[in-house]
């Protein structure tokens, strides 16, 4: 059985559309988008005084803007928007942020490949799923205001300054390095904040929850990496875009390492029994989570099974030796 992470998701009181002074140089306004994917939110970062940074805008809900522009004090400019990565509840709000104020937008690149939808492959938990859940989650979906009905890859971002792993990039009173973490999404950039020794780790280390790494743009092998290419940083504090500050990311960042070790060996277990797909595991597997989360999960389940096969682990039944998200696997 997997250990459990002791996650944070404390995020104290707070208040939709507020500024709250988390540290001397980061506030943080958290969106009203919550939804399973979102926990409580996004959490969009203002970084410095004067000539302001921020991180990950947000979705394109326009009162969020209203309320980061009203996080500045009078004399105060947004210069800079530092964008983690293309997902739809981080990068969509630059556009109109670039237009209202002329911010600069940094990134890593558009987004990366978008798999193909295709119908025959695609998993189905609705069986599990009752009428009176499957009602509320159409509910649910139904009430969320129109610009965040679209989940998923925003492929329209592109940064105006393409930064690689490494860049620096000066304010006048903060430094930000970023740094390439892959896995989550292949254009994913966690940002250092030298003054303060922290990190804003974007969806590659979260506090309330670990990370989807969907196929095809999400890898586990470079998920994995870049986990493990924290840990040598060194950083007193994580400030994530969901859920409350990480203040011991080292033992944190370890964890995460060891659930996704543990994850494997489950799905090693299951595969011992015979062969398998994805959707006939993924629910007792994900039995505690909100069964709208299985989906991404599969994804994730995918994305260890692709990582078996490429290093000769695990192999595919089917007549096509395809790696699909619905292909039956077996071990070697
Ligand atoms: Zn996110």
């Amino acid at each position: 059985m997997a250990t459990t992470i002791q996650h944070y998701q404390d995020l104290g009181d707070f208040d939709y559309g507020a500024s709250r002074q988390v540290t001397p140089l980061i506030r943080r306004v958290i969106c009203k988008n919550p939804t399973p994917f979102t926990y409580k939110g996004t959490g969009t970062y203002l970084v410095g005084r004067g000539e302001v940074a921020v991180i990950d805008p947000g979705p394109p809900l326009e009162s969020h803007l209203d309320d980061i522009l009203s996080a500045l004090e009078p004399g105060e400019m947004i210069t800079h928007a530092f964008v983690t990565h293309t997902h739809s509840d981080h990068s969509p709000l630059t556009k109109q942020l670039k237009e209202r104020t002329g911010a600069i937008s940094y990134g890593y690149g558009p987004h990366g490949s978008v798999k193909e939808d295709d119908p025959e492959d695609r998993v189905d938990f609705s069986a599990f799923i009752s009428d009176k859940e499957q009602e509320q989650y159409r509910k649910e979906f139904d009430d969320l205001p129109e610009e965040l009905k679209r989940e998923g890859a925003d492929t329209e971002f592109s940064p105006d300054i393409f930064l690689k792993d490494g860049d620096i990039v000066h304010g006048p009173s903060w430094t930000i390095r970023s740094i390439h973490t892959p896995g989550h999404c292949s254009n994913h950039l966690c940002f250092e904040l030298e003054e303060e020794n922290s990190l804003f780790s974007g969806d590659h280390v979260m506090g309330w929850a670990t990370s989807v790494v969907g196929p095809p743009d999400g890898s586990m092998k470079e998920y994995m990496e870049s986990l493990k290419k924290l840990l040598p940083l060194d950083h007193e504090q994580y400030w994530p875009t969901h859920g409350p500050a990480i203040p011991q990311p080292v033992e944190y960042v370890q964890s995460f390492i060891h659930h996704r070790e543990e994850r494997e060996e489950q799905i090693l277990g299951f595969l011992q029994g015979g062969p398998q797909k994805i959707a006939d595991f993924v629910p007792e597997m994900y039995e505690k989570y909100d069964k709208r989360l299985w989906y991404p999960a599969a994804g994730s389940v995918h994305a260890h099974l692709l990582h078996m096969v490429e290093t000769g682990r695990a192999e595919v039944l089917d007549d096509h030796r395809q790696p699909k998200l619905t292909a039956t696997y077996q071990l070697v």
